[in-house]
């Protein structure tokens, strides 16, 4: 039985969290990566089957708000954003949390301030061991509400195992990432420590480590991702590969396989008997909450749909890595909140490529020749020329949505007396949905974002169509 969390009653939402609910009760053993059919008539909305609320956000909330209600009297710091969700930060500080640094690490407020008796939370990242020293100094106790999630203490423990067997570790993440920072400074006191970003870093340090480039080089290009001391020319004779959770899970993998390959290479094509005595095995320190979203969005998104909409903070990793997977096939909009959708013509929204948050229009009705002519033509009524490019150089390959008459019988007895119309377009509904092709919108969020917002998205959007069915129509068979 999966662990619950107490969260605010306010992070609850009336129409996803029932959806997500639903989904589980059917389908326990998370085996149904299909997405959900919201159907609202001429709008309709395909869920991912796994996004949102992870295990280590909840267990992050749940502490936060429990030190808040167990520590009326005394002053609460958080060392940087709980997690990277602006609405859940801004809950916090409106609740009198003071943040002592940003995402960056950049103080917002001094450690001197910091008193023996004060309340000081650690974010789900984690924090470094120069942080965790310097509020020792102060006299301040980090073990009552520290909230570093459990699965990145876990890629701490593999890289201190390595460390220990001699092996450098090797972290595939952004270096100025909160969890970065704290997984390199944890790292290092048992091994040296490498960083590398994406698989093109990846492929400059094969270049090293296979010997066809040298330390001048390795120094050029990794300038401020090495612990100090590192010798590449002793120090990538064995290497093990961890990562921030939330990188690409395939990524990881990639980079991981072309590491390995560069050690082969380097020791004149070792057995694969040899290998280990270079190259540790550390496939482990993936997260499930990441596996599990990636591969439910590929999921999704090989649905197809007209435009995807990705829900979560612009400074939330794992939501990024949701918006690269989507976009590869669908016009994409990564919005914070439900704020960003300005209308029906205009969006809001953050451009990945250019970390500009920039407004696009026409996003949401292509004009009707185009609309009816599919995605591809839906897609060029938009002024975004880069997605278009984007969207019309893949066609999705069709798969069935989920449908309640499609689920699997029903893991519980409870599921099991669901009347048929909780995710399918009933055939009642069918003679009511207008005629004209949908508008099918694939909708996601990142770990970090609460359901609710997903939830003002939604209806926001819905709000904008004409003769739409009701929330409670479309919810019909979900309530229990
Ligand atoms: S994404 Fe994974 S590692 Fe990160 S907080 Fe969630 S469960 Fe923990």
């Amino acid at each position: 039985m999966p662990r619950t969390f107490k969260l605010p009653h306010f992070y609850h939402s009336p129409v996803i969290s029932v959806v997500k609910h639903a989904r589980r009760e059917t389908d326990v053993r998370k085996r149904d990566l299909s997405p959900t059919l919201l159907d609202f008539g001429p709008v309709r909305f395909k869920i991912a089957r796994h996004f949102g609320f992870c295990y280590g956000v909840e267990n992050a909330i749940e502490i936060a708000y429990q030190a808040l209600a167990e520590n009326p009297d005394k002053r609460i710091f958080l060392l940087s954003e709980i997690i990277h969700n602006p609405r859940v930060n801004e809950n916090l500080k409106h609740r009198g949390v003071r943040f002592l640094m940003d995402t960056a690490g950049t103080p917002l407020l001094p450690f001197d301030i910091l008193m023996p008796d004060d309340v000081v939370i650690v974010p789900a990242f984690g924090t470094t061991v120069e942080v965790e020293q310097a509020l020792k100094a102060r006299g301040v106790t980090l073990t009552a509400y520290n909230t570093t999630c459990p699965f990145v203490e876990k890629v701490w423990r593999r890289s201190e195992e390595i460390g220990k067997q001699d092996y450098t570790v090797v972290i595939h993440g952004k270096r100025y990432h909160e969890e970065t920072r704290a997984t390199f400074s944890h790292a290092q006191a048992d091994a040296p420590v490498v960083v590398v970003r994406d698989l093109s870093e990846a492929q400059a340090l094969a270049e090293v480590i296979s010997g066809e480039e040298d330390a001048a080089f390795f120094f050029e290009k990794f300038a401020d991702r090495f612990s100090p001391g590192f010798d590449p020319t002793v120090h990538l004779k064995r290497i093990g590969v961890v990562n921030q959770t939330t990188m690409l899970a395939t990524e990881t993998q990639a980079i991981a396989d072309l590491l390995r390959e560069a050690i082969r290479t380097r020791y004149g094509d070792a057995e694969d008997a040899e290998i280990g005595a270079h190259f540790a095995d550390t496939k482990d320190t993936l997260c499930y909450a990441t596996k599990e979203n990636q591969d439910a969005t590929l999921a999704l998104i090989a649905d197809g749909g007209d435009i995807a909409v990705v829900v979560g903070g612009y400074n939330s990793s794992n939501t990024s890595h949701l918006v690269e997977l989507c976009q590869q096939r669908l016009p994409t909009y990564f919005i914070r909140d439900a704020d960003e959708l300005l209308s029906p013509k205009e969006i809001r929204h953050l451009a990945l490529e250019t970390k500009q948050v920039k407004t696009t229009k026409d996003w949401l009705f292509p004009k009707s020749s185009q609309r009816n002519s599919g995605q591809q033509s839906a897609v060029g009524s938009q002024k975004d020329s880069s997605r278009q490019s984007a969207v019309g150089s893949r066609k999705p390959e069709k798969k069935p949505t989920t449908t309640l008459a499609s689920l699997p019988k029903a893991e519980s007895e409870a599921s099991a007396e669901r009347p048929d119309s909780l995710f399918a377009i009933t055939p009642k509904a069918e003679s009511r949905k207008p005629k004209a092709t949908p508008t099918d919108i694939v909708l996601t969020a990142g770990a970090s974002c609460p359901d609710v917002l997903l939830d003002e998205v939604l209806q926001k959007i819905v709000g904008w169509f004409p003769n739409t069915r009701s929330v409670e129509e479309v919810l019909e068979g979900y309530q229990r």
